[in-house]
């Protein structure tokens, strides 16, 4: 959110809702300021739909009649079927349903994922490890994980082919269709299925994403990463057969995710994607204008250099600075910008951020000097000019 006080948004009632100013906000891949209509749409469903959306009484259904059109919705606007959706409390969620349904499986195989997933996934590995699973990481060198490297790791005992769409700290945007073909070549040789799951959260309402034309049997999301509220997310299940629930609970989501529902999430969710799907491409053009002047504006400065890939998502941009990352962005900080120094996601993002960057071919200098720009469709080359001024400036001392 840029650095205006939005005025007051009345909502049908009379209360008003602020929307509080921010700091000079570029750390939209961390999460983004929820939107005025995905909050308005948060607060009317729950005035509106207050019943338990399994219950049988009237509003009961009404509330599921509301859950399931919000499910259609979102299909809609993703191209996919709404049997594929099952609404978690996140992509954490998501990813923890598809990891923890290898342990229900008789006996180990080998798992390949790479090294520069996001926590939600590598967070898994010791467990399966531990379990006898094989897990083997992909390196990916400048950012992409090499065809050759997954089709040479690929073997018969192969059951899970983890690789994230685009990365949180670099954005570098993976080749998911090609990489999915290969596993899919494979299996036609070993003549059963091997799940590809593709987390895909800094993907959503940001870059092209065509969950059934990549041919990818799961995919995670968040809707705080695109202006919708925290705390709800969303597994894509091409085919809910392979997959065991971490809590069957009541048998809500079709099995897949017990629970009650959190109908206003959901909804929100879907008003938040909607929103994103707007003009989407147009936006995505806007936001590469603001990474074009950063990366334009270091490149003849050999104090900084740019990390993320050419062939990144604009709306992530991580760049090694003249000082350790916890410094600089401290300096940031103080002078009101909100930046990270990595992955944020988690208190221990210092060492997500290098052990991605590391993996990727830099060095532990540069990895341990980066920090990472996130923007959104509403950061504004005003602000995107003052951040590289004061990176300029901080840099001169
Ligand atoms: N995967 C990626 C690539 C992410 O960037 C994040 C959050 O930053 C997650 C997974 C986890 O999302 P959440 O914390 O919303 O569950």
């Amino acid at each position: 959110m840029d650095n205006h006080i939005r005025p007051p948004l009345l909502l049908f009632s009379s209360i008003p809702i602020l929307i509080v100013a921010m700091d000079f906000y570029f750390d939209n891949a961390a999460t983004t300021p929820i939107g005025a209509r995905a909050l308005e749409e948060y607060v009317e469903t729950c005035r509106t739909y207050q019943a338990n959306p399994s219950s049988i009484h009237r509003e009961g259904l009404r509330a599921h009649a509301y859950l399931e059109e919000n499910r259609v919705r979102i299909a809609n606007v993703l191209n996919l079927d709404k049997e594929n959706i099952v609404f978690t409390s996140g992509a954490t969620e998501a990813i923890s349903i598809i990891m923890g349904s290898l342990l229900w499986q008789k006996t180990p195989g080998r798992i390949i994922t790479t090294r520069i997933e996001h926590e939600a996934v590598l967070s898994h590995l010791p467990l399966l490890r531990e379990k006898g699973w094989d897990v083997v990481q992909l390196r990916a060198k400048g950012g992409f994980v090499d065809p050759d490297d997954l089709g040479n790791a690929l073997n018969r005992e192969t059951r899970l082919v983890a690789v994230m769409s685009v990365n949180n700290v670099t954005g570098a945007i993976q080749d998911i269709g090609r990489l999915a073909s290969i596993v899919r070549q494979y299996e036609k040789t070993l003549k059963r299925k091997i799940f590809f799951f593709s987390d895909s959260v800094q993907a959503l309402g940001k870059t092209g994403l065509d969950l059934k034309a990549w041919d990818v049997d799961g995919a995670s999301f968040s809707a705080h990463k695109i202006a919708g509220p925290r705390g709800i997310g969303m597994l894509y299940l091409k085919n809910r057969s392979q997959v065991r629930p971490l809590a069957p609970a009541g048998g809500q989501e079709s099995g897949m995710r017990g629970g009650t529902e959190n109908l206003a999430a959901i909804s929100s969710f879907r008003v938040a994607l909607e929103e994103a799907y707007i003009d989407r491409a147009q936006k995505e053009e806007k936001v590469a204008g603001l990474n074009r002047m950063v990366r334009d504006s270091f490149s003849g400065d050999d104090r900084f250099s740019i990390i993320s890939p050419e062939k990144a998502s604009p709306y992530i941009l991580s760049i090694a600075t003249p000082l350790p990352s916890e410094v600089f962005t401290r300096m940031l900080i103080d002078r009101g910008f909100c930046v990270s120094s990595g992955s944020a996601c988690s208190n221990n993002a210092r060492k997500k951020a290098g052990g991605v960057l590391e993996a990727m071919g830099f060095s532990p200098k540069t990895s341990m000097s980066s920090i990472r720009i996130s923007f959104s469709d509403t950061s504004t080359a005003e602000n995107t000019e003052l951040l590289i001024k004061t990176m300029k400036e901080i840099a001169n001392g």
